[in-house]
């Protein structure tokens, strides 16, 4: 599944005072950063730098033509004082362990700043899912379920999809661990098919609340949503979903992406006439009748860009080059933290990944209550839930923004990192 962020490199050699651009760089900087302006006691700080547990495991896929690949894999489980270790599992061929952590870290932000009774993990398979079959991808899901099934469950710690894996990814993983246990959990994953307790709302949720965080923005910034022009980098199901609702309400979707390049038109394009990625991996620049390059959509003239396909694609080489006044950020991690400051020192404002995308485990968590209870919910009940939930968000995250004239990613870290410190605060630390 396209639409998330994506390895950030590991193992170059780091330079003396060299820019943090690693994704686990990147997350310790912002946590460092939040916790200056928050009073919370440095212990707590100090634990929350680093992982609870990763775990590694070499996964032995069985390749049609009869050879075996050993494939490594992580699940990097970050923090859990306010419930359940929940996150994504990716298969691409640069996951590396320290990504792992750097994204679980961001998932326990994440679901600390939407207030569900989640932390952070997340994990992946050094895999390019490109080039397996079906029945390839198939047996390495069943095989790496296996390999885990000691450190998943419904009540310790939930995987979900992410980059490279979907729907049928958890379906497997749901009956592999369901078959091993010898009764049906479909709450050990999020983002099933709705007819095995599946979430209706789930696939289309990450990219509802970037458009609703969008929305939200545009509103604050006394931007009119009908005079606004909005470029969608990744039309995945985050990048597709956003510019489609956006245009719904009223918005000018002047570009949209995919890896071959942009479908651009000034006047708006008609973005439900483009296929995603799902109705049609890569085809995005087919259809158009103008085309730009992938990398030329983050620099339009637009009012509002959002970077919904992988991570740091805004960097210190291209963040002076960005022209639009705002950024929603779809992916994970699409920003460096050098980038951001280029961003800030600018004055365009970016509403980070934590927030705007946290529409995906939102509706997990709505999945997993309905699995709990064995009850599904409709579209409109999961659509209504969803919206509330954002709206309580962009406040918290608002007031902090107004009271304490920080950045909105610093006040997204800041509403987060409150609520876990108070958390840790009232556990304490055992023995
Ligand atoms: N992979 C998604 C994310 O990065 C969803 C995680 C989940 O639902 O657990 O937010």
């Amino acid at each position: 599944m396209s639409g998330e962020s994506t390895a950030t490199g590991d193992g170059a050699a780091p330079a003396v005072e060299s820019p943090p651009e690693t994704a686990l760089d990147t997350a310790r900087h912002q946590l460092k950063q939040a916790a200056s302006h928050v009073d919370v006691d440095p212990n707590i700080v100090e634990r929350l730098t680093y992982p609870a547990a990763v775990h590694e495991v070499t996964v032995p896929l069985k390749r049609d033509d009869g050879t075996v690949e050993m494939l490594q894999a992580f699940r990097a489980q970050h923090d859990s004082v306010r419930g359940p270790y929940k996150g994504g599992l990716r298969y691409h061929p640069h996951v590396g362990r320290e990504e792992c952590i750097g994204l679980a870290m961001w998932m326990t932000w994440k679901c600390a700043v939407v207030d569900i009774p989640f932390g952070g993990a997340k994990g992946g398979v050094v895999v390019n899912p490109k080039e397996l079959s079906d029945d390839e991808t198939e047996r390495l899901t069943r095989r790496f379920t296996n390999e885990i099934r000691n450190v998943i469950g419904p009540m310790t710690d939930i995987p979900a999809p992410d980059m490279g894996t979907d729907a049928q990814t958890m379906a497997w993983i749901m009956d592999a661990y369901s078959v091993q246990e010898a009764e049906t959990i479909p709450g050990v994953v999020t983002g099933k098919p709705p007819v095995i307790g599946g979430s209706k709302g789930r696939e289309e949720a990450p990219g509802r609340s970037v458009a609703i965080v969008s929305r939200e923005l545009l509103a604050y910034s006394d931007y009119p949503i009908e005079d606004t022009t909005v470029a969608v980098q990744g039309f995945g199901s985050v990048g597709a979903n956003a510019a489609r609702l956006l245009d719904e309400w009223g918005a000018t979707v002047v570009a949209v992406s995919d890896v071959n390049g942009a479908a651009y038109d000034p006047d708006g394009l008609d973005t439900h006439a483009i296929p995603s990625h799902d109705e049609e991996p890569e085809a995005v620049t087919k259809y158009a009748d103008e085309t730009i390059g992938s990398g030329e959509i983050l620099e339009l003239d637009v009012d509002l860009l959002v970077p919904a396909a992988i991570g740091n694609v805004i960097t210190e080489d291209n963040a002076r080059d960005v022209r639009a006044d705002m950024v929603v950020e779809g992916a994970n991690g699409p920003t460096t933290f050098v980038a951001d400051s280029i961003l800030t020192e600018r004055e365009i404002t970016v509403v980070p990944d934590i927030l705007a995308n946290a529409g995906g485990v939102t509706v997990s968590y709505f999945e997993w209550l309905q699995d709990i209870n064995r009850r599904s919910w409709s579209r409109d009940r999961v659509n209504e839930e969803l919206e509330a939930e954002m709206i309580a968000a962009w406040d918290a995250v608002r007031s902090e923004v107004e009271e304490r004239d920080v950045t909105w990613r610093e006040a997204a870290y800041i509403v987060a990192l409150s609520r876990i410190a108070a958390a840790h605060e009232c556990r304490g630390l055992w023995p």
